[in-house]
């Protein structure tokens, strides 16, 4: 059994708080790690760490900052499969996903290597007469991120590349069901040459988030997870000063117009709906069937579904894993009772798969819904497992209504060949990412990522430029040098 250390200044330190949490072994169903659950003590070692490191990292060089990112990027490219069989035997989502979450994870790195152009302020000569006037961005000292389970390695990677480049030091509580890959990556960065301190990596529960919530030293939170822990985090983040980005939940909506190349669809709804064991916050956990094609794409999709392959670890084939935890796999087989108990059609039921010589981990089959409707439980709320959920409407605007009114609104997406509802559909829907026949629409490193209304609490999106504007606070610099200096009684105006 593996005890996990907490990284902090630049070492591994082992905890003396006494509490751990059991990581497990999904595929396995077995505990094959503790990791150590930081206390208050402990976590203001580690913001004093932080601290400590900030006066040198802010003043180095972007340019300096940005080839410690370089020396990063080539030692993850290098590692790539190591932290992808990492994630695997924790996460449980299978080897060459996990490779996915790292490459997505990488491009953010990529990203902050440009950081000494993006850093860049604006000048205008000339404001008044003999006046000048400029804007930079400087960093904001200490920030902190608290990540899900559910992408070990790349939401951690959407956050502090962009916060270290940008001059922050920082400290990362990662989920405690999957924290190998925050340790990983810390060793990853001390060998890329990044200072003792600027980044630590914190294991530990809610005594630990909140103590990060509401210490002085801690200026910015970034947060990933459940919709009403980011709520949570924002509100109580907010109230204690600090600039706070929460994302949360979703429940994501695919829309399938009549005139979708129905092949296609059924293989893209497939991918966006079981992979991961639909594990992803990006995840299409609803197809919104438009018109008459409803009938043909619940059968083929039932079809495909049926054939889908599970699978563990490094099994080239497999398409989908098992569910992160026991207690999650029952909270997902609850849903599904509770779908089948409020009248939807159960068209594919993966309660009780057993896989072969796994028969104790946490496997779930594909379960496929049909005429579901919006009072329904399994519609209203988030799942986060692979459960497929189809509703019948009977028009465009039906679907983009339907879609307007649920809480959620992270990602979406609309198939079909006509660019007219294509741009109609992106204009009206209220979401924060958009997909025209992309079922999983998240945003490049270079661009933000982020949703709307009750999946995301705050003023920015997450890395790219919101990245950057998140992670430093702008100052205006107004310059003159006048051959005299005179007394002005009259609120000054530009000549
Ligand atoms: P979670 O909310 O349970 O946990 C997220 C983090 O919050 C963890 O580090 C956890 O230790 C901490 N936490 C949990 N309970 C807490 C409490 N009471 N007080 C303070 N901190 C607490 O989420 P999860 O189950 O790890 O991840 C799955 C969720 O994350 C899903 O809802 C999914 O949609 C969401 N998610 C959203 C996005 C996005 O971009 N919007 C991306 C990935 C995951």
């Amino acid at each position: 059994m593996t005890t996990i250390a907490h990284f902090i200044g630049g070492e591994r330190y082992e905890g003396q708080s006494g509490r751990f949490g059991d990581v497990y072994n999904p595929a396995l169903g077995a505990v094959v790690a503790k990791v150590p659950l930081a206390s208050v003590d402990e976590v203001n070692a580690a913001v004093a760490n932080a601290r400590r490191a900030f006066p040198a990292w802010s003043e180095t060089s972007p340019l300096k900052r940005a080839r410690v990112m370089f020396k990063f990027k080539d030692l993850l490219e290098q590692n790539q499969r190591k932290l992808a069989e990492i994630i695997s035997e924790e996460h449980g989502k299978v080897v060459s996903d996990a490779m996915g979450e790292v490459t997505r994870g990488l491009e953010v790195v990529e990203f902050a290597c440009g950081i000494p152009q993006l850093l860049k302020g604006e000048f205008t000569e000339q404001v008044g007469t003999g006046i000048d006037a400029h804007t930079i961005r400087q960093p904001l000292g200490v920030v902190a991120g608290i990540t899900p389970f559910n992408f070990p390695a790349m939401v951690p990677l959407w956050m502090f590349p962009v916060a270290i480049a940008c001059g922050n030091c920082f400290v990362l509580k990662p989920s405690e069901r999957d924290p190998s890959a925050a340790m990983f990556i810390a060793d990853l960065l001390k060998q890329a040459g990044l200072p003792d301190g600027v980044f630590n990596v914190l294991h530990g529960d809610k005594l630990a988030v909140d103590t990060l919530l509401t210490h002085p030293d801690i200026a910015a939170v970034s947060f990933v997870g459940s919709t009403p822990i980011a709520q949570y985090i924002y509100e109580t983040g907010a109230r204690h000063g600090k600039r706070v980005q929460a994302l949360g939940g979703a429940k994501n909506h695919m829309v399938v117009m009549p005139d979708a190349d129905l092949d296609g669809t059924v293989e893209a709804l497939i991918g966006a709906g079981y992979g991961s064991a639909g594990e992803r916050c990006m995840a299409i956990s609803v197809a919104v069937a438009v018109g008459d094609v409803a009938d043909k794409l619940v059968a083929k999709l039932a079809e495909r579904a049926r054939s889908l392959k599970i699978g563990v670890g490094g099994d080239a084939e497999a398409e989908m894993g098992p569910l992160v935890t026991r207690q999650h796999l029952e909270k997902v087989s609850g849903y599904v009772d509770k779908g089948v108990a409020e009248g939807a059609q159960l068209v594919l039921d993966g309660r009780g798969y057993r896989h072969p010589g796994h028969e104790n981990g946490f496997f779930l089959g594909p379960c496929l819904f049909d005429h579901v409707t919006p009072d329904m439980t399994i519609y209203k709320e988030e799942i986060f497992g692979p459960v497929l959920a189809i509703v019948r409407v009977p028009d465009f605007d039906s679907a983009v209504n339907l879609i307007n009114a649920h809480q959620f609104a992270n990602g979406t997406a609309i198939f079909t060949r006509s660019g007219g509802a294509a741009r109609e559909f992106s204009h009206r829907i209220q979401v924060g990412m958009v997909g025209i026949n992309v079922p999983i629409p998240v945003p490049m490193a270079f661009h933000s990522f982020g949703g709307w209304k009750a999946s995301l609490f705050g003023d920015h999106h997450m890395h790219g430029p919101e990245g950057v504007r998140f992670y430093t606070r702008m100052k205006a610099i107004t310059t003159r040098w006048p051959e005299k200096l005179t007394a002005e009684f009259v609120m000054p105006t530009m000549k």
